[in-house]
């Protein structure tokens, strides 16, 4: 099966060309040139009015369309990723909820088998879950249930790390026993977050140096930056490995606080997420989320109590929001929306550019930043 893009406007790693052409093979990207026949099988694309990006990579993300990672069913892994597929988005974590032990595996075991599925031509693909909680502070619960959290057992959580499917896990340093889960998830390659965390700065730097890469939606359900303790977040901003989570939805984050965290990490440490929960997707009115009861009003949804829960954002709209908040160029923008948050879960090797021997997961934008089309693993509807 192959492919060209004829591409208008295309997004490279660190620049924009214009006028190049994509050949795709086999689900793979296996040339870009200004000048490339296309070969007698191959289906064209015209995106000469358009832009051609790398997919969207989201890897905080509970669901959408009445579906959650928590539901642990196929059917609501593949309406998220349909869903998520006509946002631009080609990969992303399904991401649980602090729950207990049984209910987080039954999800853990649901994207296994889902990862191993052939590509639809509709659907983005479940690149692994990750696991948000239940080794979390009650301090910082957000819309995370805190009669779950419970410290870090290593009889709970190592078979998590064994088993191949999760690709991140966001934990509190200062609840027990994490800072030993920070170290044994290296051995995995599981990557750690920290967040929901009321960690002083000294315990978010020890975090940092133990091995933890990155910061669950900086901001949100963390210490905040005070001058005489910098807190998680300032711990997060001065450290220039730590890569930062955002939610681009402009009510979790001011577009001033996501400017200025674009200023301190860039665009190589800056990882766009939407946080999206299951009311995404089906306009206002009143859902549940867990064993809660969410109202989404104009977009935002919140707790009965009145607490942010989650988001209704999708990453082309997370993307135009970045650009508007920071006045990033489009290659850097791309970049926050899949190059940086695939490495930042150690999935760059193949996902996140368009390059050859990447994998052909392309989003094509027209020239409002709306999506037109979006090409998982080389198929496109
Ligand atoms: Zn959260």
């Amino acid at each position: 099966m192959r492919m060209l893009i004829d591409c208008g406007t295309l997004a490279l790693h660190d620049r924009i060309e214009r006028h190049r052409r994509v050949l795709i093979e086999d689900g793979v990207i296996r040339a870009i040139a200004a000048h490339l026949d296309a070969p007698a099988d191959a289906t064209v694309i015209d995106a000469r009015a358009h832009i051609v990006l790398p997919g969207f990579i989201d890897i905080h993300v509970h669901g959408a369309v009445d579906a959650d990672t928590m539901d642990a069913t196929p059917e609501a892994l593949l309406a998220m990723a349909r869903f998520f597929a006509a946002h631009g988005v080609t990969g992303f974590l399904p991401t649980t909820m602090t729950a207990p032990r049984e209910h987080i595996e039954a999800a853990i075991e649901n994207v296994k088998q889902a990862m191993v599925q052939p590509p639809a031509p509709d659907a983005a693909r479940v690149l692994g879950v990750h696991l948000e909680g239940p080794f979390i502070n009650p301090k910082q619960c957000g819309a995370q249930p805190a009669e779950f959290m419970r410290p870090a057992n290593p009889h709970e959580y190592r078979p998590w790390l064994e088993s191949g499917a999760v690709k991140l896990i966001t934990v509190a340093p200062e609840v027990d026993g994490a800072m030993r889960l920070i170290e044994d998830a290296q051995r995995f390659g599981v990557a750690v977050a920290i967040g929901h965390t009321d960690a002083t700065y000294d315990q978010a730097q020890a975090a940092f140096a133990a091995g933890a890469n990155q910061a669950t939606h900086t901001f949100n359900a963390m210490r905040g930056l005070h001058h005489r303790e910098p807190g998680a977040l300032g711990a997060v901003m001065a450290n220039d490995a730590v890569y930062g989570q955002l939610i681009c939805d402009n009510v979790h984050v001011h577009p001033a606080a996501m400017n200025i965290l674009h200023k301190c990490k860039g665009a190589d440490r800056l990882a766009v997420i939407t946080d999206a929960m299951e009311a995404t997707g089906l306009g206002d009115g009143e859902f549940t989320l867990g064993a809660q009861r969410v109202f989404v009003w104009e977009g935002v949804a919140r707790l009965e109590g009145g607490a942010l829960a989650g988001s209704t954002l999708t990453m082309d709209a997370a993307f135009r929001n970045i650009i508007a908040a920071t006045g990033c160029s489009l290659a850097e923008a791309s970049r926050m929306c899949s190059a940086t948050p695939a490495r930042a879960v150690g999935l760059d090797d193949r996902k996140g550019r368009i390059a050859p021997g990447y994998d052909a997961d392309i989003v094509i934008l027209d020239a409002d930043l709306r999506v037109v089309k979006t090409i998982v693993g080389g198929v496109s509807e």
